[in-house]
């Protein structure tokens, strides 16, 4: 049985406690007593992950969240049936709804053997916890409970990062005709960019191309030989890292530049089937507690790494996703008891 009460006590105790990236020690140790008393076989891998098993058959769906919030903890307020705090939405709702649903079908036979997935470092710079779980495990589905308001999103855009150095000549500013501003190379190279037509998919959107971080200059009196600067590139459906290179390489034709990809930072955009197995079955399960809507996430959530690792992943969980990282973060109990409701529905033996 879900219970309502019970849900709200221990997403108040989660809001309670800050987990900033690389510190979410606390906030797993609860979640790891919480899983183990529904009966769960829990581990910590070595770079903090908490994984969290109960075999019952060999399909297994991983359900992943991540521990830590973005900074600017501000305290847990209570209004009625809501909770407002740092990570009320994104994401700790969904991590206190997977909770209730594992004891909910403590002892039950089940359609599907749940794993739990509960890492460190989504919110961080450095890849997320994700990315070496989602590798190393065998399940057949995942579901990664990032803010949807309880709509069923399919796919999401990838992302690349592609950083481009725009060299000029260095000179005394008092002398600037000997020079090359290589600041003034740059703009016209980013208006250039700017202009660069994004492709477009019919669900998944338009690609996007964003200027993001920017440097120049040794000296306030020293004309500026680089100027570098990034473009977080958002990839639609059947766009590659190399083609966005080219794009950009085909744009910047003639300036003297070097433009590379960033290693390490890149996820492949990806949309499943609605005739999709799982989908339909999780379709199904969210049909029978509510309107079913579908979507695609705006954002790069970790369903990319499952994606990349073979292992088909949907976005789904409470909360809105447009409150992420505000200060107004707050979240209403009864979709995260609705949440868990549908998400034993999906895993219990019909
Ligand atoms: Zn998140």
């Amino acid at each position: 049985m879900i219970s309502k009460p019970r849900v709200k006590r221990r997403l108040h105790e989660l809001l309670a406690l800050r987990s900033e990236s690389g510190s979410e020690g606390e906030v797993r140790e609860l979640l790891k007593a919480w899983l183990e008393e529904a009966g769960m076989e829990t581990k910590v891998d070595e770079q903090g992950n908490l994984i969290a098993t109960m075999k019952r058959t060999h399909k297994r769906v991983v359900l992943n969240g991540h521990l830590d919030t973005v900074p600017g903890y501000y305290g847990v307020a209570e209004e009625g049936d809501m909770l407002c705090a740092r990570g009320a939405v994104d994401m700790k709702a969904g991590l206190a709804g997977i909770v209730e649903a594992m004891h909910a079908l403590a002892g039950e036979e089940l359609r599907y053997s749940p794993e739990v997935h509960f890492v460190v470092g989504e919110e961080a710079a450095q890849a997320s916890g994700s990315a070496a779980l989602a590798g190393r495990c065998r399940a057949s589905f995942a579901i990664v409970a990032e803010p949807t308001s309880l709509a069923l999103h399919l796919g999401q855009r990838g992302r690349v990062t592609i950083s481009v150095a725009v060299k000029g000549r260095a000179a005394h500013a008092s002398r600037a005709d000997l020079g090359v501003n290589a600041i003034y190379r740059a703009m016209d190279a980013i208006e250039r960019l700017r202009l660069l037509p994004m492709a477009e998919h019919p669900q998944l959107g338009s690609a996007g191309l964003e200027i993001t971080e920017i440097s120049a200059g040794i000296a306030s009196n020293v004309v500026p030989e680089v100027c570098t600067f990034t473009i977080d590139r958002r990839l639609t459906l059947g766009e590659t890292p190399e083609q966005a290179l080219r794009q950009v390489h085909h744009a910047l034709a003639g300036l003297d530049y070097e433009a590379k990809l960033v290693n390490g930072e890149y996820s492949k955009p990806f949309l499943l089937e609605r005739e999709h197995p799982f989908v339909k079955a999780l379709a199904e399960a969210i049909s029978r507690h509510r309107e079913l809507r579908y979507g695609v996430s705006m954002a790069t959530t970790d369903a990319s790494y499952y994606h990349s690792a073979g292992i088909p992943a949907v976005i789904f969980g409470p909360g809105k996703p447009e409150l992420a990282h505000t200060k107004e973060e707050r979240i209403d109990i009864n979709e995260v008891v609705e949440f868990s409701s549908i998400l034993v529905d999906f895993l219990r033996q019909r």
